[in-house]
């Protein structure tokens, strides 16, 4: 497991006070745009092309990336375990890796990449959103030869059972940590049906702030965090500067995604957690996010 240190920390810090034009050493990357599921919440499926670059353009891609600066890389998609040899491929370039994976695939044995797995609501609502293979993604987790971070995107079918969620996925051994994030919506698709209500968000964000305090370092998610998803910080606090227009985002034809992964995405109702951590890392000084976070990548 890579070192990520007060030195990670610093640099990352002088990255931000430069300005937004540097990439923060961050990069989001497509792996693949394939998917085995067709998730309601899913942003992706609007995304049409089926061209890929092959693992040659991609190793040149990746150096390329690495000679720029890059360290932090999270792997997405698509599905990106439909691609294990491009994240394979990366991992021996980049110190620090991140794969969000929907759990049907068997987890690589790659102890030092941090995996999240996206399982939305418990079994009921899970299987609303994206279908009824949530005892498969259990099956998968307990049989991960390492720990995992399950995260949840909240949203009007899933949001009663935040609680049960945590007290649910707390209890498997090889479940590390909860992130959670609020559902984002698109400009596109319009699938509007699953997009909170001001006055829904408000309610939600003081019950992750309850649970915050029940459940500790088990969430990812600090009380300052928290407050950035109130309907009056997300795009004022947020959006307007939001951290992720200066990350590398490649889709997986490594062509650039503008402004952010998210592509056509409103920053006024964005819901995606890396923007939230980040600005309340470096905006609001979240001392207590960055020691969670380090811990992500520092085994104790
Ligand atoms: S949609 Fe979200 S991630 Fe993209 S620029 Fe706006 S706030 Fe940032």
């Amino acid at each position: 497991m890579p070192y990520f240190g007060i030195p990670t920390f610093a640099t990352l810090l002088v990255h931000y006070r430069l300005g937004h034009s540097m990439s923060l050493g961050v990069a989001i990357i497509d792996t693949t745009c394939r998917c085995n599921l067709s998730c309601s919440v899913c942003y992706y499926k609007r995304h049409k092309s089926t061209k890929e670059l092959s693992l040659s353009e991609w190793k040149i891609k990746l150096l390329e990336l690495k000679k720029k600066g890059t360290a932090f890389v999270t792997w997405t998609g698509g599905e990106p375990l439909l691609r294990p040899e491009v994240i394979e491929l990366g991992r021996r370039i980049f110190p620090f890796n991140t794969v969000f994976t929907n759990g049907t695939n068997p987890i690589p044995d790659w102890q030092d990449v941090v995996f999240y797995v996206s399982i939305d609501g418990t079994k009921t609502s899970y299987e609303k959103i994206r279908g009824k293979q949530y005892e498969t993604v259990k099956s998968t987790i307990r049989n991960s030869s390492q720990p995992v971070i399950v995260t949840m995107v909240i949203n009007k079918v899933n949001k009663k059972c935040i609680e049960n969620y945590l007290d649910e996925w707390l209890k498997e051994p090889n479940v590390r940590a909860v992130a959670f994030s609020f559902y984002t919506g698109s400009e596109t698709t319009g699938y509007d049906e699953l997009l909170l209500r001001d006055g829904e968000l408000q309610k939600i964000v003081e019950r992750l702030k309850k649970a915050k305090r029940k459940y500790g370092e088990s969430l990812i998610m600090t009380e300052k965090m928290a407050d950035l998803f109130l309907p009056q910080n997300r795009l004022r606090a947020v959006g307007l500067r939001c951290v992720v227009k200066s990350f590398t985002c490649l889709d997986a034809e490594g062509k650039n995604k503008l402004p952010c992964s998210m592509t056509n995405s409103n920053c006024e109702r964005c819901g995606q957690f890396i923007p939230y951590a980040f600005t309340s890392i470096f905006q609001r000084g979240d001392i207590e996010l960055v020691n969670l976070v380090r811990k992500l990548w520092i085994r104790v």
